[in-house]
Formats: structure tokens, C-alpha cells, sequence
């Protein structure tokens, strides 16, 4: 018997329990206030739409529609950014940000033989069996200082120097997850430095894009870095989480070449890689009230979907066994879980799990 997943398992206990105070904590997805799936209206305006055009169900072509994999591009780097220009991207939709990962990392263990990935610790729980089942090694750098609840600055740049030359470099674009906690401008230019110089080879991650600083443009300020440096580099987009389509698939991988001429045999490869792995893509027409006296601040600087609450694999199993409150093991709760009348309980679920 397979273990359940650690986020999604959560899901599937969450819909086994019958208590009416239960809350749902662990995965990512927006709710109403009555706790219900929240889908955007501009999405439901675009189904609208596409429900009076008639669209069809034709198969998408490998690579995804080329509407959509221009604008995913653009959105990324800026429609004026020179890697547009001079069609130094190859983009390929994937299956969201989950699939498009997968894909890349394919592409990583076919042409670049015994290669590592660094990842971040912690990071989404999902990086790990990602690389796994592709057949990828991986280790970790050092992220979060638990001591300061903030970024281990040096034990980040530490770890990238120290990892063998031209490894891959898994970085959260934005929102880091689950941390909530992300490198200041300054930091970034740092750490494209080091990568730069180990010519190490960075893989953005893009799941949030628009979630850290409710601009699109800010929260790939990071991606834009190391491309107006022009290094090579690869970038899955998730749309699951801000426009709220999750059970759609939408999402895709990008990498920026030294030429046209590579983007376009990088294309054709990732194409070789998918056919016989999914064959083409999905269609894309598409403050807790403390009375505890314990310092809460960090729920407001930690930025994203999720917070970290430092609450340990015990606190967070008291979470769920005694309060149906669910959360993933490490502590992570998604706020976009939550209610405003459901705030109260939930301090009380987790001052009750502290002690
Ligand atoms: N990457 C990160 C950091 C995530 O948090 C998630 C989802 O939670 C994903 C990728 C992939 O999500 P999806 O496959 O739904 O696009």
C-alpha cells in the first residue's frame, strides 16, 4: 500500500471527516467565505466566451496552442524583453506547473547525464518525487534559518558554491513555498552571481506568479534578472493558483537559449519528450486573533498563498485529530483556506496544539 500524499492525503482526510467544524488548511486553492471553491469571474466571463465561439475539441498540437504559449511568455518576461525578440525562448505547454517541472526534468536527465538539481529546504513537497521518478539527483540548499524564521542568506550562497560545476539551481520565482519568505532585489542579484560564475544553470519554478506583491510584473523581477544576463535558463509557470485553475492544467516550460536556433532544437526536444509521455497538453482557451501573547507578526511580513506556522509534525497532527483543522506536516497552512468567522477557531486550534 502507497503511503498518501503529504498535501493531497490531506484533502482526502479532510473530505473522510464528518465533523462540522472541520477546516481545510492544506492545499492551496481559494474559498469563499462559505468555504466553498471560489472561481474568478474574469474565468467565468473567459468560459462564457468561449461557450458563444463555439470553441472545439480538436487536439491541441505537442507543444500546446501557440496563442497561449506566446502569452505565457510574455507575461514572464515582458512582451519587450530581447529574449522575446529574438525568439531566444522555447515554450512548450505542460501539465501546469506540476507536469511542465516534470518535463524539464526529462529533458535535464536525457541531455545533461548525471547532473544535480539543488533544491531548496524546504521546498513544495512535490520537487522531490518530481526529480525522483525522472531519475534526477538532487540535494538541498540551505533556505530557511528557523532561528530567525527568515532566509539563511549565507548558508544559500554557501551551499550553490559548493555544489559541482553546471549544476541545475531550483529557485522559487516568487512566494517561495512554503516558506513565504523570498530574497530582497539585492539577494537575488547575489545569488545570480554565484550561479553565474559556477556556471551553474538556473530552473525558476513559477507558481505564484502575482501572489507576492500583487504585481505580475514585480514577482518576475527575479526571472527577468537572470535573463537580461543573459544566461541560459529554465522556467515552469503554473496558472492553478492565480487565476485559480486547478483542475484545468495549465501551465508551461520555458528555456532561454543563447540563440533561435537552439530554442528551436530545445523545442523540438521537449515535443520528443512529451508525444510519448502525455502527448499534447489540456486546452487553455481558455491575523488570527491571539490570546496567547505569542508574536503572530511573521503571518503578516511572510508573503504568498501559505503560511509557515512553525507548528511541528505533533502540533500539526493536534491540529487535525483533535481540532479537524488540516494542514500539511510541516506546519504550512494555506490562508486562502480560511474564513473570517472561522479565524477565531482556528487560534484556538493552534494555541491548544502549542502547548
Ligand atoms: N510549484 C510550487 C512551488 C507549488 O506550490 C505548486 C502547487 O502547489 C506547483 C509548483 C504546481 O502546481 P500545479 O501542478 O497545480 O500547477
Amino acid at each position: 500500500m502507497a503511503p498518501p500524499d503529504p498535501i493531497l492525503g490531506v484533502s482526502e482526510a479532510f473530505r473522510a471527516d464528518t465533523d462540522v467544524k472541520k477546516l481545510n488548511l492544506g492545499v492551496g486553492a481559494y474559498r469563499t467565505e462559505e468555504l466553498q471553491p471560489y472561481v474568478l469571474d474574469v474565468v467565468k466571463k473567459a468560459e462564457n466566451l468561449m461557450l458563444e465561439r463555439g470553441e472545439n475539441k480538436e487536439y491541441l498540437a505537442i507543444e500546446g496552442l501557440a496563442a497561449f504559449n506566446k502569452a505565457t511568455a510574455e507575461l514572464l518576461f515582458g512582451a519587450d524583453n530581447p529574449v522575446i525578440k529574438q525568439q531566444r525562448v522555447a515554450t512548450v505547454q505542460g501539465l501546469s506547473g506540476t507536469g511542465s517541472l516534470r518535463l524539464a526534468a526529462a529533458f535535464i536527465e536525457r541531455y545533461f547525464p548525471g547532473a544535480q538539481v539543488l533544491i531548496s529546504s524546504p521546498t513544495w513537497g512535490n520537487h522531490k518525487n518530481i526529480f525522483n521518478d525522472a531519475r534526477v539527483p538532487w540535494s538541498e540548499y540551505r533556505y530557511y534559518d528557523p532561528k530567525t524564521v527568515g532566509l539563511d542568506f549565507e548558508g544559500m550562497i554557501s551551499d550553490i558554491k559548493a555544489a559541482p560545476e553546471g549544476s541545475f539551481i531550483l529557485l522559487h520565482g516568487c512566494a517561495h513555498n512554503p516558506t513565504g519568505i523570498d530574497p530582497t532585489p539585492e539577494q537575488w542579484e547575489k545569488i545570480s552571481d554565484v550561479i553565474q560564475e559556477k556556471n551553474h544553470i538556473p530552473f525558476f519554478d513559477v507558481a505564484y506568479q502575482g501572489f507576492a506583491s500583487g504585481s505580475l510584473d514585480a514577482d518576475a523581477s527575479s526571472v527577468r534578472l537572470f535573463a537580461a544576463r543573459g544566461m541560459e535558463l529554465f522556467i515552469a509557470q503554473s496558472y492553478s493558483k492565480n487565476l485559480g485553475l486547478y483542475a484545468e492544467r495549465i501551465g508551461a516550460i520555458n528555456v532561454v537559449c543563447s540563440s533561435a536556433d537552439a530554442a528551436a532544437r530545445v523545442k523540438s526536444q521537449l515535443k520528443r519528450i512529451a508525444r510519448p509521455m502525455y502527448s499534447n497538453p489540456s486546452c487553455s482557451r481558455l491575523s488570527a486573533k491571539d490570546k496567547s501573547g505569542k508574536d503572530w507578526s511573521f503571518i503578516l511580513k511572510q508573503i504568498g498563498m501559505f503560511s509557515f506556522t512553525g507548528l511541528n509534525k505533533t502540533q500539526s497532527e493536534n491540529m487535525t485529530n483533535k481540532w479537524h483543522v488540516y494542514l500539511t506536516k510541516d506546519g504550512r497552512i494555506s490562508l486562502a483556506g480560511l474564513s473570517l468567522a472561522k479565524c477565531e477557531y482556528l487560534a484556538d486550534a493552534i494555541i491548544d496544539s502549542y502547548h
